[in-house]
Formats: C-alpha cells, sequence, structure tokens
C-alpha cells in the first residue's frame, strides 16, 4: 500500500518523488455546481451581490489546496558528517479533517540523524504541506510524513513532533479552543537513545512556543 519505502540502497543525488493523492482529478466546474446548489440548500440565494462568485472561488481554492507541490521530490545530498542531531521546526500547515471538513492548523517539528547525507531544508516544509493539503487525520499526516522521509534518508533515525488545532474541537461539538492534540513519531535511534530523544522533545517544545 505504501509507494514510497525505506531503502538503504538510496544513492545519494537520487529524487525521490512525493506520492501523489490517490486521486489528483478535480471536476472544478462540478465543485463550483454543487457548491451553488450547497448554498440553495443551506436557505441562500447564490444569485444575490455577496455571494457573486462565491462557487467558483470555493472551487479554485479546493483545487489548489489538493494540489500542493504533487511533483515535488527530495534530494539528498553527500556531505560528511554524521551524529548530529538536525532539527526543523516552526511549520505551520493547514489541512482539513476528514470526518467534519473543518481546517485543523499542524505545528511541525521534524528531526533527523545525518549520516553521510543531508535533506535540503527547504524541502521539509513542503512535504508537509504536501501531506496536509487533503483530508485528512492528524495521526495519519504524521506517520505518512515520517515514512517518507524514512524512506529519503533510508533509515529510520526520523523523529515528527505534531502539534494540533483543529476547529472541529473548537468550534462545534465540545467547543474547547485551547484543546491542543500532539503525536509523536519516533524511529529508529529516536525510539532507542533516550538522550536522542529527549533532544528532540526539547527542541520541538522550544519551537511550538
Ligand atoms: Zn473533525
Amino acid at each position: 500500500m505504501t509507494t514510497f519505502t525505506a531503502s538503504p540502497e538510496t544513492p545519494l543525488g537520487a529524487a525521490i518523488p512525493v506520492p501523489g493523492r490517490p486521486s489528483a482529478n478535480i471536476d472544478i466546474a462540478r465543485v463550483a455546481d454543487l457548491v451553488s446548489q450547497l448554498l440553495i440548500a443551506l436557505g441562500e440565494d447564490p444569485a444575490r451581490e455577496g455571494l457573486i462568485g462565491t462557487p467558483e472561488r470555493v472551487a479554485a481554492w479546493w483545487s489548489g489546496f489538493l494540489s500542493p507541490d504533487d511533483a515535488t521530490s527530495v534530494t539528498c545530498f553527500s556531505e560528511q558528517l554524521s551524529g548530529q542531531l538536525v532539527i526543523v521546526g516552526g511549520m505551520s500547515v493547514w489541512a482539513l479533517c476528514e470526518h467534519h471538513m473543518l481546517p485543523m492548523n499542524l505545528q511541525v517539528t521534524v528531526g533527523y540523524v545525518p549520516d553521510g547525507e543531508v535533506v535540503g531544508l527547504s524541502k521539509f516544509g513542503r512535504i508537509a504541506a504536501h501531506f496536509a493539503g487533503r483530508l485528512q487525520v492528524q495521526e495519519r499526516f504524521t506517520e505518512q510524513v515520517a515514512e517518507y522521509l524514512t524512506g529519503v534518508i533510508g533509515r529510520k533515525d526520523v523523529a515528527i513532533a505534531v502539534r494540533g488545532v483543529h476547529l472541529c474541537m473548537s468550534m462545534r461539538g465540545v467547543r474547547m479552543e485551547a484543546a491542543r492534540t500532539t503525536t509523536l513519531h519516533t524511529g529508529g535511534r529516536f525510539a532507542t537513545d533516550p538522550v536522542l530523544s529527549q533532544q528532540f522533545l526539547a527542541a520541538a517544545q522550544w519551537n511550538a512556543a
């Protein structure tokens, strides 16, 4: 089911494509038509001044949201260093909760231990945005980012901390605006080396502050 696998043989310099969504075809005209129908079903008049163009804008937004960087690929660069912990934090991405189709904001911190290779730093944000741009749950998002990065570096020494604010918790149901959901993936050395895992968690907390 996974289209990207951890591969110790991944050669440095080989671009590893980010897997696309299962179905990337968006019928924008039909989405706009359905949004118009939704407005009518909600008792609105799509022809009133304030709503003119709204279905098209909503459809265009869906299209952009569901197709972020579908062609993104990540390349590792050869670098003679090892044992150093690299942490990239402060990445903020938006996803839509697949249970309520309401936004969730995900603050992402990623860590890995380079061993002869480094990942271009700017790629982490694009990877996070890519896996966020869909109907999602935070737990799966965390695993998808972890799995992909594991494949990119070819080892399991990857840690991801995600802190989510879910509008389906803040603006409906229990209405707990201060609620935060944290998911954590610790692979390889992050799972077996308490010092490394503590260093990552401390940095993740610092980044999320
Ligand atoms: Zn939800």
